[in-house]
């Protein structure tokens, strides 16, 4: 076996650490992994299985793709690799498409029907494949994204959770990635050549997606400033209740002042 370049070694380093900070992977797991065929969850699905090779646990991973519906999402390349790897894989086809074409008002952004759909598919999937944990690719700039995103056009202090009991109460969500840089996975992923697939989307890096601004923002401060993107993860495990509007024995989420929809 070749050995490892650096960024492997160094994506797995920063994965190691994340499992073990939050507690992600217990002997016996059985993850769904949600391969959607781009970068990040390529990357994932590589990392836990070397991670696995030198575990202490025992773990199976089960990586699933969600088909979104959309015209000339092609699962072929997906589906042929993970076979070549001796993984027992599956597509899912969900109405993702057909629903945003149905429901979305006009100028509606789609992305959050489009995130809980998936979640859902994933969800069913991993109760109905005997998995307790659904390993998601999210990495550290999307969880900086979130949190701004949710400051600036919702009002709250909020990002995503690196683990996280689901919202049907039984499946538990992982995103062992939390600490590695986008930079970093999409060099990753050229150098190690996986078949990266177009999810399709007609939507995708749309510049007039919130997301994609939030993007341009973050890139040109950390041009300006490196670091900036480091210290954001940072402040998320860093929190100064005392120096935030929180209302004593306010339930979580009541906002003291009004949210500017407009
Ligand atoms: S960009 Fe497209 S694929 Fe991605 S969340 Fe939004 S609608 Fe879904």
């Amino acid at each position: 076996m070749a050995a490892a370049g650096h960024l492997e070694r160094r994506i797995r380093r920063l994965a190691g650490r994340a499992i073990g900070d939050f507690g992600m992977i217990q002997d016996g797991d059985r993850i769904l992994l949600g391969l959607s065929g781009g970068k990040d969850s390529w990357t994932l699905l590589y990392i836990l299985a070397k991670l696995r090779e030198r575990a202490p646990v025992r773990f199976d991973l089960l990586p699933v793709t969600v088909h979104p519906g959309f015209p000339g999402f092609d699962t072929t390349g997906i589906e042929a690799y993970l076979k070549e790897q001796g993984y027992d894989s599956r597509v899912v086809h969900a109405p993702i498409f057909e629903t945003m074409q149905a429901k979305l008002a006009e100028g509606e952004r789609p992305c959050s029907l489009c995130s809980r759909i998936r979640r859902g598919v994933l969800y069913t999937q991993a109760r109905v494949s005997g998995c307790n944990k659904v390993a998601l690719g999210h990495h550290r700039d999307d969880f900086i994204e979130t949190l701004l995103l949710n400051q600036f056009y919702n009002g709250k202090i909020k990002a995503m959770a690196p683990f996280l009991r689901a919202d049907d109460g039984r499946s538990v969500v992982i995103r062992p990635l939390v600490y590695v840089p986008e930079q970093e996975i999409v060099r990753f992923a050229a150098e190690a050549g996986f078949p990266v697939t177009c999810c399709a989307c007609p939507f995708c890096g749309d510049p007039d997606m919130k997301r994609v601004k939030i993007k341009g923002l973050l890139a040109a401060l950390e041009h300006e400033q490196p670091g900036i993107k480091a210290n954001l993860l940072a402040a998320l495990g860093d929190v100064e209740l005392r120096h935030l509007l929180v209302r004593q024995g306010a339930p979580s989420g009541a906002a003291v002042l009004p949210r500017n929809s407009g």
